[in-house]
């Protein structure tokens, strides 16, 4: 038998979060994110999954846009950060592959390249997150460029939101774009999850939902659950090694815990090597038999601990998540001072990962939608 550890994604459940964003959207129409190898998910079987629910894809390599037209999938796909070299152009060309611009110069560049055919363009509108895009006079003139030009066929506007998840919200950034943009009367895209979720009024006509496909939550005050999302990555694997320790005795790589009582302590096949977060301390979040217990001491690059001294009827061979199914990676990201994003998109090559959907699952009961 080999190494027990595993990831499960559940493509039923990706459908499911999939559904939640739909109905958030109304009619607006949605890029699936699949960045990342959707955020670690698999682009292919993931893409595949949804490829008759979403409207569109949005990633940022333009090998994945080819695999995804080569896959068969007829969608529009928006490069999220844009094209990288002239060279590309006849590709984008060829594949029916959209941009996002956000320089002047790349303007120029499509219309001197001389493509066979007009491409549909995303302008990336700089409305406050200060990473890419147009701002002021230079957002009018390639508004104005990109609208007169033949080198261009559909021109949308997109805009991205710092913090739309937190405090600052979005009203900031609207304000800036819709001063930048008077005007403007043409097809807008503004929404990531958090805004969709959150702010109905930039859903505009094409919203971006990422994380929440992948059953993420992108608040840090509001559980998934709370939404109606499901996990579709649970990490898997099991106990391989109980110790039984008394009082003083320490745990681990530097001996961050120290037992104050007699201690049951299981050794998980599980380390920072396969994508579980180094991060993570002591009283992180484990489930052993489905049961709730924690993580004891630091993380090993190929194990790791945590207490049974309440379960005593798990050992060696006990089932252990690591996040998904039952427990949120959301709260084992909190736990290791991050995000699920992090933890989803960090899941080693070297973790075996067999893709499910709904019953095959093992978790009883049918998807309804
Ligand atoms: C990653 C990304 C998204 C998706 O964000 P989530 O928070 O995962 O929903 C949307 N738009 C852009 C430009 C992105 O880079």
């Amino acid at each position: 038998m080999s190494r027990p550890i595993r990831a499960r994604i559940d493509l039923a459940a990706l459908r499911h979060n999939f559904a939640v964003a739909r109905r958030y959207a109304g009619t607006t129409r949605l890029f699936s994110v699949v960045k990342a190898n959707a955020y670690g998910h698999g682009l292919l079987p993931c893409a595949q999954a949804l490829a008759g629910l979403t409207d569109g894809y949005a990633l940022l390599d333009l090998a994945d846009a080819v695999a995804l037209r080569e896959a068969g999938i007829r969608q529009p796909i928006l490069l999220l950060e844009g094209y990288f070299d002239a060279e590309e152009l006849p590709i984008l060309a060829e594949y029916g592959i959209t941009p996002a611009l956000h320089r002047a110069d790349q303007l120029e560049e499509i219309e001197l390249a001389g493509l066979p055919r007009r491409l549909d363009v995303f302008l990336k509108v700089n409305s406050g997150m200060n990473r890419l895009g147009f701002t002021g006079d230079a957002l009018t003139a390639a508004v104005r460029r990109a609208t007169a030009s033949p080198a261009f066929a559909d021109v949308t506007l997109m805009t991205h939101f710092a913090d739309a998840d937190g405090p600052r919200g979005v009203a900031w950034q609207l304000d800036r774009f819709h001063t930048m943009l008077p005007c403007w009367a043409g097809p807008v895209s503004l929404a990531n999850s958090a805004a969709l979720l959150r702010y109905p009024e930039t859903r505009g006509d094409w919203a971006r939902p990422g994380i929440m496909l992948y059953g993420g939550s992108p608040f840090a005050d509001i559980p998934a659950e709370q939404l109606e999302l499901k996990p579709v990555m649970t990490l898997a694997s099991q106990i391989i090694g109980v110790q039984e320790i008394g009082p003083g005795e320490r745990v681990g790589y530097g001996g961050t815990f120290t037992a104050d009582r007699p201690t049951r302590v299981g050794i998980v096949a599980c380390g920072y090597a396969d994508g579980y977060p180094r991060h993570a301390g002591t009283g992180a979040p484990i489930l052993v038999d489905g049961r709730r217990t924690r993580l004891l001491g630091r993380v090993s690059m190929d194990m790791l601990a945590c207490d049974l001294t309440g379960l005593p009827d798990s050992g060696v061979g006990s089932p252990v998540t690591l996040w998904g199914e039952g427990l949120s990676a959301d709260d084992v990201a909190t736990a290791a001072g991050t995000i699920s994003y992090e933890l989803f998109c960090a899941l080693a090559r070297r973790v075996p990962v067999d893709f499910v959907d709904g019953e095959a699952g093992g978790r009883g009961g049918r998807e309804t939608d």
